[in-house]
């Protein structure tokens, strides 16, 4: 089962979800129009489908070779990876000085969401290099730039993003790799790293890689981080690879999915340190290493939407083949197609709302992040970034979690088959879990969006957003349509219930932050499906203006508000009420 990108899904939840329609009206993309938008999209669903989407079953089966220190990508990975290379799709946003292509963050994120669905294990080591990108923009010296972006552009080399130590996983600031100053701006790195995607492999000539550290004389915690280049190959007066620097991939792991992805330990001063260059300040590597970690987290929700649209894809098409059962008024001699049945219905329009709304909650946080970096404004700017900051956990952990009951109710759609590696929909589960655990665990994401975002300007910013959904369900109460059936009613109720629950977070996480911190994930699933069914609510709303297409766009946002908003106000009373179980949990785990 190959993958077809789902083009006429993601422009409408880019014009009409995320707002990229009135922005390009605007102008404020320059002469950017949605014909170059959708021709780029059309453009990148070839190579997605006809590239990329082959390599899934070989990365999976054959995955990674390790031979004395030396990754080999299964077979057709490095002829693949230079042909999306060569297609320019690794500099897409990237800054045009570099030889980027200078293209929205927005147009980037669906793009990204299609490298993901035809490969996960593919996807995530560009979304690296993405990311290093940025950390190096924003925070490095001339010097540094001019040596490397240009090659981290084109994708020549790429890039990787090194925290993780045995002891040091959530907790960033306890780790321990350490950076000696050797003069000359150069640092020697010792120490080792664990999980490192793409630590070491055969796709480019070099590795750079960005490695937090500490130096002799930093305070303690996340106060005394510091970021530094490290690149595997110390760079000749010409800037061509040269000397091997002192830094070695000790392993790689054997995992439950992505095969594809070599995840390498990896050993910094065997031979007296790493040639390290700091990137930013000393002891400010956190803040750099956060460029490179919000672009990243909202690029990892994008994988979850990617795993969830393929998911869907199979399973609808399985759907159609597989006959099992009878529906009423069938002869005795015919079987139907299990998608004639409504639990299966139910299963595969669940996958759709689910995945629809993720999708559009990244690309709404694309486009905030799009906003923060144009806006002419100072005060746009600002407000785009906070809104940013607050939707980036959403995107992640939301998107990421129905990554997972998506890929999960893909299986159950093939029955036995699912099961079975054949088919693939068991491929898609085992890639999916990784998502809700890397680039900050998803309880450590609702603990973000909690205890950080939320009182950002005072709770101003959260109270400016949920003015907005506020908007859209009177405009859908307005519309007065039989076919949006409860949806208004429900979206309502949704979010009554997430800004009487927010306002009691934003108490609670000054006056009793246990209370608050037991409630954080189901909290942030309370977010998610209340702005989820706004946004896809939105969606039908802009369809049944334009007369296009409206039937099954509200049937979607129908659905989602009827089944998914609804939770909202359960979710308010776990939250405010079930969290005190949380708290006397200690007895029963005691036992
Ligand atoms: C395939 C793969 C690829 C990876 N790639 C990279 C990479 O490229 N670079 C890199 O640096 N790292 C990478 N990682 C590491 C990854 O980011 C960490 O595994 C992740 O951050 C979680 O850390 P941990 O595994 O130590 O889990 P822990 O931090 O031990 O967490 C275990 C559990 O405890 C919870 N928890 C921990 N602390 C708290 C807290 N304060 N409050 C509430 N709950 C808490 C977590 O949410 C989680 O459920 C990768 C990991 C894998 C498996």
């Amino acid at each position: 089962m190959t993958y077809h990108a789902p083009l006429a899904d993601m422009s409408f939840a880019l014009k009409y979800g995320a707002a990229l329609a009135p922005a390009l009206e605007e102008g404020f993309f320059g002469d950017l129009t949605m014909d170059d938008v959708e021709a780029v999209l059309t453009e990148a669903g070839r190579m997605a489908g006809e590239v990329i989407a082959p390599l899934n079953r070989v990365g999976d089966r054959i995955g990674t070779t390790f031979k004395d220190g030396a990754v080999t990508t299964a077979p057709g990975w490095k002829e693949a990876y230079h042909a999306w290379c060569k297609g320019g799709w690794n500099g897409l946003a990237s800054p045009t000085e570099w030889g980027g292509q200078g293209l929205p963050q927005v147009v980037n994120a669906a793009c990204t969401e299609m490298w993901n669905a035809a490969s996960m294990a593919f996807g995530v080591g560009p979304m690296l290099t993405m990311g290093a990108i940025d950390a190096l923009n924003a925070h490095g010296s001339d010097k540094l730039k001019r040596a490397y972006l240009e090659k981290l552009v084109t994708g020549e080399w790429t890039g990787t993003m090194q925290l993780t130590e045995p002891q040091a996983g959530s907790d960033v600031g306890a780790l321990r790799t350490r950076a000696e100053r050797a003069g000359d701006g150069i640092y020697r790195i010792t120490g080792q790293k664990i999980f490192i995607t793409y630590g070491e492999h055969d796709l480019t000539d070099n590795i750079i890689h960005f490695v937090l550290a500490r130096l002799p004389d930093a305070p303690p915690g996340t106060r005394g981080i510091s970021l530094f280049l490290v690149p595997k190959f110390l760079l000749n007066a010409d800037g061509s690879p040269g000397a091997r620097n002192d830094v070695r991939a000790h392993s790689v792991e054997h995992k439950l999915g992505i095969h594809g992805s070599p995840t390498c330990t990896m050993i910094f001063g065997d031979n007296g340190g790493a040639t390290g260059f700091i990137v930013g300040q000393e002891n400010a590597g956190m803040a750099s290493m956060f460029t490179m970690m919000n672009r990243a987290r909202l690029a990892v929700g994008l994988q979850g939407v990617g795993v969830a649209e393929r998911a869907t894809q199979q399973a609808i098409a399985y759907a159609r083949e597989r006959r099992q059962g009878r529906i009423p008024d069938m002869p005795a001699t015919q079987m139907a197609p299990i998608i004639a049945h409504p639990d299966v219905k139910r299963m595969l329009m669940t996958m759709r709302a689910l995945t629809q709304a993720a999708r559009t909650i990244c690309y709404a946080t694309a486009m905030a992040l799009d906003r923060a970096e144009r806006s002419t404004e100072k005060a746009a700017r600002q407000a785009a970034h906070a809104r940013a900051s607050l939707l980036t956990p959403l995107a992640k952990a939301f998107s990421t979690d129905i990554g997972i009951e998506v890929a999960s109710l893909g299986v159950q759609v093939h029955g036995g088959m699912g099961y079975i590696e054949e088919t693939g929909a068991a491929q898609l589960f085992r890639d999916a879990r990784i998502a809700a655990i890397y680039e900050g665990t998803n309880g450590i994401q609702a603990i973000d969006l909690v205890t950080r975002k939320l009182p950002l300007a005072g709770g101003a910013v959260v109270e400016t957003y949920l003015s907005e959904l506020r908007h859209v369900v009177d405009a859908v109460n307005a519309t007065n349509d039989p076919a949006l059936g409860w949806s208004g009613v429900r979206l309502e109720e949704a979010v009554d219930s997430l800004t009487r629950t927010t306002r009691w977070m934003l108490v609670q996480v000054d006056k009793n932050a246990d209370e608050a911190l037991a409630g954080a994930t189901p909290y942030l699933r309370l977010f998610a499906v209340a702005a989820g069914g706004c946004l896809l609510a939105q969606q039908a709303l802009a369809a049944l203006r334009l007369n296009a297409d409206a039937g099954p766009r509200i049937a979607l946002a129908r659905f989602f508000a009827e089944n998914f908003s609804v939770h909202a106000a359960a979710l308010e009373r776990t939250i405010v009420e079930g969290a005190l179980g949380v708290i006397g949990a200690d007895a029963v785990l005691a036992q």
